[in-house]
């Protein structure tokens, strides 16, 4: 039978009030891309595997979240939805309200956002508000908005998000058969490590699985609270999708870090940047800065002996699509060249 999207191919496992009737795109059923070049660089018999979240209908995990925070949305009757956003919460919320036909406000930080997620949330139909502040400040006014007026929050703070981020986990298990060894992915507002640790607890619970994976979450260095211990005012970091100061999912993202072993650890944004140019030129995997910051510090970790992941399964979570970030894929990076419109200035130019 063809996918039917998150709500209807989990809803039996998802908390969702019975009979609300799924605002999908089709999300989910994301591949899990070997990675073998990487693998080697981390070790003998490294297992490594991508869970490419960046080919879900608006370019990120968001939608995962988004159509079940839709979906519940519209059956309890709302009319508009409400976000702040980093940018692909912003798309998300904004594609799903339009597949809804109801109205949707975003609000972003101004200058913070990368093109391709600005330009999909005006694309999608959204009111976009930039705010002269940051994404922190920007939910604590979304959070206050959506008790005083009819709009609904749709930020991972709100559970429906989670329940709908987890099934990546059900996907993960679905195709190795059990839960890898070791999860890695990036830390922002920590909604996704909340999702994935709650998605392989059910599975260990329901028997589908032996174990849960080893969980490493990884903020940049300029953004760093967990790291830190405490919150940041002004976080800085080429990783626009985890620049944010205070996580929402503090709590329960240090819980998933303890009770599987893990930890939460930084990287800086030069090797950030350089895993997503390995992730693109090694492997074929095109994507955001943010979203190769997961795999950044789990190599990290490696390299400093933390971990030692020889002979083992390891699940990096790449989180959303590098061609909504083209100014970070381009920057420091040669521009093409322009030649005469002939062969033999074509192959002296592929010679050169
Ligand atoms: C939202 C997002 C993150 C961070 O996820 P949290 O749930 O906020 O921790 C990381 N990468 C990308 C691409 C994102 O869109």
């Amino acid at each position: 039978m063809a996918w039917q999207g998150i709500v209807d191919e989990y809803r039996s496992r998802l908390e969702l009030s019975p009979g609300a009737k799924a605002v999908s795109l089709l999300e989910g059923r994301t591949p899990l891309v070997p990675l073998p070049r990487l693998a080697r660089s981390l070790g003998e018999g490294v297992e490594l595997y991508a869970k490419f979240e960046g080919l879900n209908p608006s370019g990120s995990f968001k939608d995962r979240g988004m159509t079940v925070a839709v979906t519940q949305a519209v059956h309890d009757g709302a009319q508009a939805v409400v976000c702040a956003s980093t940018g692909n919460t912003a798309a998300s919320a904004a594609a799903y309200a339009a597949r809804a036909g109801i109205k949707c406000v975003v609000v972003v930080p101004e200058g913070k956002v990368a093109l391709g997620k600005l330009a999909g949330a005006i694309a999608y139909g959204a009111q976009v508000v930039q705010i002269r502040g940051s994404f922190d400040d920007a939910l604590l006014m979304v959070r206050e908005a959506s008790q005083r007026s009819a709009l609904c929050l749709v930020n991972s703070v709100n559970p429906s998000r989670i329940e709908g981020q987890k099934t990546a986990a059900f996907e993960v298990v679905d195709d190795l058969g059990d839960a890898p060894d070791f999860l890695c992915l990036p830390v922002g507002n920590a909604g996704n490590t909340t999702a994935y640790w709650k998605g392989f607890s059910d599975e260990l619970q329901t028997g589908r699985t032996t174990k849960r994976p080893v969980v490493v979450g990884v903020q940049a260095a300029g953004s760093a609270p967990m790291v830190l211990g405490h919150p940041v005012t002004d976080p800085q970091t080429v990783a626009t999708a985890i620049r944010i100061g205070n996580p929402a999912r503090w709590n329960e993202a240090a819980t998933a870090f303890r009770e599987s072993g893990g930890h939460v650890r930084a990287v800086s944004d030069d090797a950030i940047l350089a895993m997503a140019r390995a992730l693109a030129q090694e492997e074929g995997v095109f994507c955001e800065p943010s979203s190769a910051t997961g795999l950044a510090g789990f190599a990290k970790a490696v390299a400093e002996g933390a971990i030692d992941p020889r002979g083992k399964r390891v699940v990096a979570v790449v989180t959303g699509h590098g061609m909504k970030d083209p100014d970070n894929a381009m920057a420091g990076r040669p521009a093409p060249v322009t030649i005469d419109a002939t062969t033999d200035a074509l192959l002296r130019e592929v010679e050169r």
